[in-house]
């Protein structure tokens, strides 16, 4: 299969930089993958499962929470605002922050910000476990 290269960062820095067959993400209008010959793109990232597959066809999952990404002449960049590859997720991490997010949703009197706060939690939370899982 055709490879294209692709650079993955975020802002603490470069996370992956090679040649890949497919780059698959969530952007803010739905799932997406990127193949070799794919038009110039650009999208916003959204919260989601994520995955590369590598030359040798190897997957590699990864929760990405925002960010964006561009296909521009061949050559995709996807900078997330956090990437973290599966290996290098905490579950127990993942599960208390769940856990915080949900007693704190289900408290009343909580102002929009707080609850917008919470509810990022328990997505961000949500993603890490099923990618983990
Ligand atoms: P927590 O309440 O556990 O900090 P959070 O969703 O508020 O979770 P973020 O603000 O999204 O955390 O992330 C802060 C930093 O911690 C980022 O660098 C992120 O990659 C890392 N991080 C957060 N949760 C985990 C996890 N479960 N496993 C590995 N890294 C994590």
């Amino acid at each position: 299969m055709k490879t294209f290269p692709l650079r993955i960062g975020t802002p603490d820095g470069l996370l992956f930089e090679g040649e890949v067959e497919r780059v698959v993400a969530r952007s803010i209008t739905g799932d997406l993958a990127i193949l070799a010959g794919h038009s110039n793109f650009c999208t916003a990232l959204g919260m989601g499962e994520a995955h590369v597959v590598l030359p040798e066809g190897t997957r590699r999952e990864a929760a990405c929470i925002g960010g964006m990404l561009s296909m521009i002449d061949g050559s995709c960049s996807l900078l997330a605002t956090t990437w973290e590859w599966k290996e290098d997720i905490d579950a127990e991490r993942a599960s208390a922050a769940k856990k915080r997010a949900e007693e704190k949703l289900a408290r009343t009197g909580l102002t929009d910000r707080e609850y917008r706060i919470a509810e990022a939690k328990l997505k961000r939370a949500l993603v890490r476990l099923s990618v983990k899982q």
